[in-house]
């Protein structure tokens, strides 16, 4: 007897009629057997893995199916629901001559899978149908079908703490279906707070209704059972709430190494929302795995404080429309040691915004968290622009910027093999001009020299006409800069499997702590300048024409 049939003969059997939709859309009705590997509905063995949905007496979904599958499931119970309604109700339109409620309801009945016999039936009674008024509506598709989402909510509701977060997206989901949807609207007031944090205060009068909605889509998008809403009263949004405006909702998280916090004026773009805050939260984990040591220096846990702002024209006023301000989506300011972001209204917006928010808060996080060294360290700070070694900061946020995140299942990868800095230095490398800022210089200035010599200037300087990109591509001085200082950050990274890359992480500390000794790059990797400029441009190619490293 094969293992299957087994545990399904010793499974106990589970008295009424279920409901199992498979991943076909077929459902079947009957008494349901579970195996360890399969169920037996009314007598036929089905796989568990072509099961979407099972649907006990309780009502409770089993093998926690995800969000999509029970989506998917309800929509085929709903096109079943469907057809039973037109099927009941069809008769008694057609009696009350209230033709074009039929004929809607035979249009819906057809593609809900009436066959074709019973639909030419239809049809001839429907000719012989007298037009009366008065007489009920068709069946509403989108009613049956917010109903049974509905039913899903409630089940996942009713099933415990870990089932809430399902429960919470079914619920939005019945309310996208059909907003009026009484029972929804029920529950939803049942489970809300009675003064949610959000959405209380907008154009003065309270609106329970509105909050609740905005309540739930929080829930949903932005905390997602992982981080907290920040109270008026916490300390970082009574700070803000003084420095910028009253009416801000905020959330945290207290992961840890990840701790953030996150204050916005914005309460009803929640995806992009919850969006922002994944960004930070997958930066953070990446960081703290780069920087991992046995000894750490730091073990303050302050957290990332991030400023999201309802609009460009905010972000910009806030910021005193600074030139720094005018060219960028997001900055990590030093001074008060918080980072101002906006989305912008771009087509690409998520990819732009994906890429600043990983830059500037690399430097937040740098800055502020990392545990190779200590706050006190920080007695030179003010020196710390006249510091040699620049490269490594912007370098190294722009190598970060450059890694792929997926903020759906926070996995990373650092090496990306099309990384812009390498594309840009490989190709240069190619060109007969080869313009590049001169390596031995570009390792040495400080920040305020390199913004002299060339962040600061604008225009053309090299353009790269093969191998890499949309070609032309133009290059500025500070996009060269920039490009040059990651791809550097790329080679002493992974090159060599990884061989430089303490050495690389080491030369940050004596730059961030005004180590100048530290900061030669011919004494810290052991290489001439001109000669690692060399071996970034070698390995850029390398990267280019295919090659990957062993490992992560
Ligand atoms: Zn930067």
């Amino acid at each position: 007897m094969n293992r299957v049939l087994v545990t399904l003969l010793l499974a106990t059997a589970l008295a009424g009629a279920d409901t199992v939709v498979l991943r076909d859309r077929t459902i079947l009705e009957g008494a349901v057997t579970k195996g360890e590997k399969a169920l037996a509905v009314a007598g036929r063995t089905v796989p568990l893995d072509e099961v979407l949905l099972w649907e006990n007496d309780a009502g409770l979904a089993q093998f926690s199916p995800s969000f999509e599958a029970q989506m998917d499931a309800c929509r085929a119970l709903a096109i079943r629901d469907r057809l039973a309604e037109c099927r009941k109700r069809f008769p008694e339109a057609v009696a009350a001559g209230a033709v074009d409620a039929a004929r809607a309801m035979l249009e819906l009945a057809a593609i809900s899978g009436l066959p074709a016999k019973e639909g030419a039936d239809w049809d001839a009674q429907l000719l012989k149908a007298e037009r009366k008024e008065g007489a009920s509506g068709a069946a509403d598709p989108a009613r049956i079908f917010a109903d049974i989402v509905y039913r899903r909510a409630k089940a996942e509701l009713g099933a415990g703490e870990e089932r809430q977060y399902r429960g919470w997206q079914l619920l939005r989901a019945t309310l996208q279906l059909d907003g009026t949807h009484k029972d929804a609207l029920g529950t939803l007031a049942e489970i809300a707070p009675e003064r949610p944090l959000i959405g209380q205060s907008k154009e003065g009068k309270p609106d329970p209704a509105r909050a609740r909605r905005l309540w739930l889509d929080w829930q949903v998008d932005v905390l997602r059972g992982e981080v907290r809403p920040l109270g008026r009263r916490a300390p970082d949004m009574e700070r803000a709430r003084n420095v910028w405006r009253r009416d801000l909702n905020g959330v945290e998280t207290r992961e840890e190494g990840a701790e953030i916090v996150f204050v916005t004026p914005i309460e009803d773009r929640t995806e992009i929302l919850g969006k922002c805050v994944r960004y930070a939260k997958i930066t953070c984990r990446a960081l703290a795995k780069v920087f991992a040591t046995d000894q750490p220096k730091r073990d303050d846990n302050e957290p990332l404080v991030i400023y999201f702002f309802e609009s460009r024209d905010e972000y910009m006023k806030e910021l005193g429309g600074s030139p720094m301000a005018q060219m960028s989506l997001g900055l990590y300011a030093r001074s008060d040691n918080i980072s101002r972001f906006f989305w912008p209204s771009t087509p690409d917006a998520t990819r732009e915004v994906r890429r600043v928010f990983v830059h500037e808060l690399t430097h937040h996080w740098i800055e502020r968290r990392n545990p190779r060294w200590h706050a006190s360290d920080f007695s030179a700070t003010e020196t710390r622009h006249e510091v040699p070694g620049y490269w490594v900061v912007e370098g190294f946020a722009t190598f970060i910027e450059e890694g792929r995140y997926d903020i759906d299942t926070y996995k990373w990868s650092l090496f990306s093999p099309h990384a812009g800095s390498l594309g840009a230095v490989a190709a240069l490398s190619r060109e007969k001009e080869r313009a590049m800022i001169d390596w031995d210089k570009l390792f040495v200035l400080s920040q305020a020299e390199a913004q002299g010599e060339w962040i600061k200037k604008p225009g053309v300087f090299a353009t790269a006409k093969k191998t890499w990109g949309i070609t032309p591509q133009p290059f500025s001085e500070g996009r060269l800069y920039y490009e040059q200082a990651a791809a550097a950050c790329h080679y002493l990274y992974w090159a060599d499997d990884g061989k430089y890359r303490a050495q690389l992480l080491d030369y940050m500390t004596a730059h961030y702590t005004a180590k100048r000794e530290g900061t030669s790059v011919e004494k810290a990797f052991g290489i001439t300048p001109r000669e690692l400029g060399t071996r970034i441009e070698e390995f850029a190619r390398k990267v280019v024409d295919g090659w990957r490293p062993p490992k992560e």
